[in-house]
């Protein structure tokens, strides 16, 4: 049966990986993987989430099922860091959330619903954009196509050719949008801009996705949510998925939700049934430890400040290796101007490097990018960091 079964591709970034390990140069630095290390090199794992973990541990818990929609604790946690805690939608029942396994999850299940809801339409992701976008929603059936969104000239946002693409798309279009700290290119709309979008979306009818998996990583829990708040403002009904891989440092635990804005009480008991019917047929119900850890530290006053100041110290270290790799890229005489790098938000920035530049990188001193040049600050630390910029100078000046 499994004769004519072909390779599939392999992962662009896990495969880096594999390589990166590989790799008997003890000087190997991997910029590749979004994952946030600390100054050693070490996934963290945060003090408050500790604390909350002892806590579940000595409860000595039974392994029961959660309901199909998750922990509701947990649930109505995420809605409140996604939307304010005094949000009228949440007072009003206008949001529904379902715990998800990561963001991944989360973008699967929603992508799943809308096909279910709206089989004709058309999603649209930002050129460029996190790889797996494409993929999740293609294998949801959607055909998925681009809106300009990266401009390599400016090192920001085409917000022109963004808005023209948009204007143009057919009502209940499908977008995708990155709420902060855009993976790969590091560039965001600014909060004028998220108002445009918004409008555009209400005149155009388009379905707007919003993709928070950094929420923290750029300004702060409720600054970096000012494009969800945005549309949460507008009357629109709108999808989000939340990651907390990143900001509780929690990655295989797989901690997500899928969030739905609905215009109001009785439309959501509607749209949960249905996807519960998605989540049932796919994996029934959501693990419960990462929940309930989040869940644990955002209802104790104690943990959610002990996390909000972890979650400020993991920024401070990206923004501080931002400068750092600017000024030590300066240090080298190099001509070329890097400050851009300390301009761009949350974990990557796209450095302009060529694939051929990214090759020499990896073959000459062990450092590991993605080829399209994007590389996570959060994998730098002050003692690779000079290492890395002289190699970024070399390549340049070769
Ligand atoms: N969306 C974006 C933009 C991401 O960068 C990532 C993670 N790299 C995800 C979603 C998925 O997050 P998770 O690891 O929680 O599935």
């Amino acid at each position: 049966i499994f004769a004519a079964v072909e390779m599939a591709p392999r992962d662009p970034i896990l495969g880096l990986n594999e390589a990166f390990n590989a790799d008997a140069r003890t000087t190997k630095v991997n910029l590749g993987v979004g994952v946030y290390f600390d100054d050693n090199g070490k996934i963290p794992l945060l003090a408050a989430v500790k604390a909350a973990e002892e806590t579940r541990v000595k409860a000595g818990l039974p392994r029961g099922y959660q309901p199909i929609e998750g922990n509701p604790a947990y649930n109505s946690a995420v809605q409140q860091l996604l939307l304010g805690k005094d949000s009228a939608l949440i007072a009003n029942g206008q949001v529904i959330t379902a715990q998800a396994l990561g963001g991944t999850g989360a973008l699967k299940i929603g992508a799943d619903y809308l096909k279910r809801l709206n089989p004709d339409a058309k999603v649209y992701i930002s050129d460029p954009s996190w790889e797996n976008h494409r993929a999740l929603f293609e294998s949801a059936g959607f055909v998925v196509e681009n809106y300009p969104y990266y401009d390599a000239a400016t090192r920001g946002v085409n917000f022109d050719g963004m808005k023209a693409c948009l204007k143009g798309l057919n009502a209940g279009s499908i977008i995708v949008l990155h709420a902060c700290c855009h993976n790969p290119t590091g560039a965001d709309l600014n909060d004028a801009q998220w108002g445009e979008v918004v409008a555009i979306c209400q005149e155009r009818g388009l379905v707007p996705f919003l993709d928070m998996a950094y929420q923290g990583f750029a300004d702060g829990i409720d600054a970096d949510a000012v494009a969800v708040r945005a549309f949460s403002a507008s009357g629109l009904q709108f999808f989000a998925s939340s990651s907390f891989s990143k900001n509780f440092s929690l990655y295989g635990e797989r901690v997500g939700a899928l969030s739905i804005v609905t215009a109001g009480k009785d439309e959501s008991a509607r749209v949960l049934s249905q996807v519960k019917r998605v989540i049932r047929t796919n994996y029934s119900n959501p693990p419960t430890h990462g929940g309930a850890l989040v869940a644990g530290v955002l209802a104790s006053a104690e943990l959610r400040a002990q996390w909000e100041a972890e979650l400020a110290g993991m920024r401070d270290r990206i923004r501080a290796m931002r400068t750092g790799l600017v000024d030590a890229i300066k240090a080298t005489g190099c001509a070329q101007d890097f400050s851009f790098v300390a301009q761009q938000r949350g974990m990557f920035s796209y450095t302009g490097l060529s694939a051929a530049q990214v090759e020499v990188m990896r073959e000459e001193f062990g450092i590991y990018a993605v080829s399209t040049g994007r590389i996570c600050l959060a994998a730098l630390n002050t003692k690779n960091l000079d290492y890395v910029a002289k190699a970024i100078a070399a390549v340049i000046k070769a």
